[in-house]
């Protein structure tokens, strides 16, 4: 296989583009095809999203999650997988070319690239909230909630933690319930020095209700359910602006926040318009009832990318992307034997959420609405039997079991950067030699200035810096912000605002 022009054997080449649900499941289901495959991903992983929040909890292992795509080729010898971001596509010379500048030539094309953050141009929201899309997000989300802790843990807690979460769905939810928990169950232990009812956890939600694809009754269960784990829940209230310390919601009011979490919705990834194909709502590739895309007789579209026209647009979910997956694969086997094959029809198995231990909706299609314990146990065995390989499944299922049968607190965490001592008068409780080590940062950073450089502190302008997370790409840490709630919770003004509906 050249570097620069990856053209297989004298077999039909299927190019994958796309290492996801979908993807995977036509690579899988092409396996004793007399095809050549090229699964190409700009990762060496798939990602399991559904339990994303998880990790970024500190509950499972971003491991436990991911699973190498070069390893599909223990079963199937017809696949060959290549790194890279497709950047641009020509269908008349059946191309793609790479971000590494290779050019691969295909037969036939599947593409399942998935989506993307949707932030709806929302003032901010791109620069300051953390999306929950990769797993360098999650991770992202679940350093900066420990460093916040540590930070106040070290400075006292002079202010309010606060998380926003924005949106109401399935992500937004499960998210807000899982800190919810870790807040009220670990931290007592974990952070004696940290009141937990100084620590917010906030879900901002534009609809009257959260889950809005659910029925009503499994709605208001996941509101009660919330509302019991102390989430604050501000429903009717869309997020006008974000910023480095908060969001600014309905008539201008400010919510002040350390993190915000931006899962409100998904859209195509920009570089698709440069791929030739027509694009629908959302920026999703528009496809036929054979998922071909449109005008395209070779080229496919499965998963969250692909969009039929009018109202048949497949919920962006596992189950359309797996099984838009299998079926591409079968047209395209029929398709080298000439064959014709019926149009793509989705079995909709239902959906499910889970807000947190023994608590979970389940709307199973064709069968009862479960609320309750019964659903949690069934969304936890779905998810565990639907990742791929089998240590993946049984490290989630142990970790998960650890987590909801005992009482361990063992959170799994990562690196927080140092944390520097923000005022010296009056001075943290901390005994012996380790408030002058402590010191030591701020001193720096100060340039060895005593107390005045105390004040400024206080001043945004000093704070907030923001640290690579170096080995996680494009993840982004920032040392929390000293300033965050200390100046509202004097004023009485800021705080009143996210704490009004608790
Ligand atoms: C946080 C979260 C929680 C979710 N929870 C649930 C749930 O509980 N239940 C449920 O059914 N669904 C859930 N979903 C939705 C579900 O994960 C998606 O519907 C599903 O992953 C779609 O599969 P896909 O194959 O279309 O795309 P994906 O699984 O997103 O895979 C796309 C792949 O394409 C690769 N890629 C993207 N662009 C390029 C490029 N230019 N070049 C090369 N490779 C590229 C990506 O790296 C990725 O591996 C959740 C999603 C998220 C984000």
């Amino acid at each position: 296989m050249s570097l620069s022009h990856v053209q297989r054997g004298s077999r039909p080449h299927v190019v994958v583009v796309g290492g996801g649900f979908g993807g995977l499941a036509a690579v899988r289901t092409l396996r004793k095809a007399d095809v050549d495959v090229t699964l190409i991903d700009r990762h060496t992983y798939n990602t399991f999203q559904p339990l994303l929040y998880q990790v970024a909890t500190a509950s499972l292992n971003p491991g436990d999650i991911t699973w190498f795509l070069r390893a599909v080729r223990s079963d199937q010898d017809n696949v060959r997988y290549l790194k890279g971001t497709v950047l641009s596509m020509d269908h008349d010379a059946r191309t793609l070319r790479l971000d590494g500048g290779q050019q691969v030539s295909y037969d036939y094309l599947v593409i399942a690239a998935g989506v993307t953050t949707n932030y709806f141009g929302v003032k901010g929201a791109e620069e300051y909230s953390m999306p929950l899309y990769k797993r360098s997000q999650a991770l992202a989300v679940r350093d900066r909630f420990f460093a916040n802790l540590e930070d106040a843990a070290v400075n006292g807690q002079d202010r309010d933690l606060r998380i926003v979460v924005v949106g109401g769905g399935a992500t937004g939810v499960e998210t807000a319930g899982a800190f919810a928990e870790l807040r009220n169950k670990d931290m007592a232990t974990t952070y004696p020095e940290l009141d937990r009812k100084r620590t917010h956890i906030t879900l901002v939600e534009q609809a009257p209700f959260v889950l809005a694809p659910f029925a009503p009754k499994l709605r208001d269960y996941a509101k009660k359910s919330l509302e019991k784990r102390d989430v604050d829940l501000r429903l009717n209230t869309g997020v006008k602006e974000v910023r480095d310390d908060g969001v600014v919601v309905g008539d201008d009011e400010f919510l002040p926040a350390g993190i915000v979490i931006w899962a409100t919705g998904v859209t195509a990834h920009p570089v698709v318009k440069d791929w030739g194909v027509p694009q629908g709502r959302g920026g999703r590739i528009m496809i036929d009832d054979h998922l071909r895309v449109q005008g395209l007789s070779r080229v496919f579209a499965v998963g969250d990318i692909g969009v039929e026209d009018g109202d048949r647009a497949l919920p962006q979910l596992a189950q359309p992307a797996l099984q838009g997956g299998k079926y591409v694969a079968k047209v395209i086997r029929a398709d080298l034997k000439g064959q014709e094959h019926k149009p793509f029809k989705y079995g909709d198995k239902g959906t499910m959420a889970t807000i947190g231990r023994s608590s979970a909706v389940a709307d199973i299609a064709h069968g009862p609405r479960l609320t309750g314990f019964l659903a949690w146990v069934i969304w936890i065995a779905i998810h565990i039997l639907t990742l791929l390989g089998n240590r993946n499944r049984l490290n989630t299922l142990i970790n998960l079991t650890v987590k909801y049968l005992t009482k361990s607190t063992n959170a799994i965490v990562g690196e927080t950067p140092p944390v520097a001592l923000r005022r010296r008068e009056p001075g943290p409780a901390i005994t012996g030699g380790e408030a002058g080590e402590l010191d030591e940062p701020a001193r720096e950073r100060d340039g060895g200035e005593g107390g005045p450089a105390a004040a400024d502190d206080l001043h945004p302008d000093h704070e907030g810096e923001r640290i690579s997370e170096g080995g996680e790409g494009d993840a982004d840490v920032r040392v929390p912000d000293p300033q965050l709630d200390l100046g509202a919770d004097a004023e009485g003004s800021r705080t009143g605002a996210s704490t009004g509906h608790s």
